[in-house]
């Protein structure tokens, strides 16, 4: 059984920054209660670790960020890196909460391109996850935004039509979408806004040989990382798994597997990628799965 980690793999510099901003508000404001407003990023892991360290998040996910702000009264209020928008912005500020800002700042260039094509009157179809914090923060920019989830394509009452997604949307996806607006407007303007950490994470797993597994490392609610697993089944993957850690690793997974991939999602820690591979390295010349304890001191 051959074990081939794909790269690249793993965090992105969106994800890197949002740890850095958290890790340093316990240095900037070290007599403070200091909260996350909603997942940092999509791994639990991750959200453990810094609870680890007396960061708090504040998560319900049938609540939005604006509802989840009723949860906190005082200290730091941290922003994910999904983004946040203004109306959230404003109502922390006026509770009198400190605001530091994690969001990647592809995601913020993605808002300001809608912002600006706002201001030239268009209508915008934002393609995305329904109940996503960064669709939800475009989608509070305005009511002229219309999230779009499949290729079903909404009566749009304006000429001017502008087409943009989430950054963590599938290629593939993104394709059959658009081809659908444009075959109801023709006219419409599509700009692309797949972040290149998306991009080629996706392209690698286009470009990886002959596989009949692939792992991929990666949080349930990680739309990067459910992404990753739909391109593989869509390249014709035989076998493919999104697994949190080295403990969802079955032996009943590996049975007549020769070639096994591994990848993982822009927000999975490497040392959690890192036993996957340690597992599945051990079990191709033991043929038994050993299972590694997680330390929640190493995932940052
Ligand atoms: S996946 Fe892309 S948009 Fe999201 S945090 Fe990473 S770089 Fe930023």
């Amino acid at each position: 059984m051959q074990i081939i980690p794909i790269t690249p793999r793993g965090y992105c510099k969106g994800v890197v920054n949002a740890i850095n901003v958290a890790k340093q508000c316990l240095i900037d404001y070290p007599n403070q209660n200091i909260y996350v407003l909603g997942m940092i990023v999509h791994n639990k892991y991750v959200v453990m670790a810094l609870d680890n360290l007396n960061i708090k998040t504040i998560e319900n996910k049938n609540m939005t960020r604006l509802q989840l702000l009723d949860e906190i009264d005082s200290g730091i209020i941290i922003f994910t890196a999904h983004g946040i928008s203004a109306n959230v912005k404003q109502k922390a500020i006026a509770k009198g909460l400190t605001c530091i800002d994690a969001s990647c700042i592809d995601v913020k260039k993605t808002q300001d391109i809608v912002i600006n094509k706002l201001n030239q009157d268009y209508a915008i179809l934002y393609i995305g996850k329904k109940n996503h914090p960064e669709a939800e923060a475009i989608c509070d920019i305005s009511d002229k935004i219309t999230l779009i989830c499949d290729d079903t394509i909404p009566n749009v009452n304006n000429d001017k039509i502008f087409v943009t997604n989430q950054t963590t949307m599938s290629i593939l996806e993104i394709k059959h979408i658009n081809s659908a607006i444009l075959n109801k407007y023709p006219k419409a303007i599509i700009q692309h806004e797949i972040c290149n950490a998306t991009t080629i994470r996706q392209k690698a797993i286009f470009e990886a040989n002959s596989l009949d597994t692939l792992f991929v490392v990666g949080d349930v609610v990680s739309n990067n990382s459910n992404k990753l697993r739909d391109i593989a089944i869509n390249c014709g993957i035989t076998n493919v798994f999104l697994i949190e850690s080295n403990l969802d690793i079955k032996p009943e997974y590996l049975i007549d597997s020769n070639r096994v991939g591994i990848t993982s999602g822009a927000s999975t820690p490497t040392y959690l990628t890192n036993q996957v591979i340690d597992c599945l390295k051990n079990y191709a010349i033991t043929k038994q799965v050993i299972h590694q304890e997680i330390d929640i001191t190493k995932i940052l």
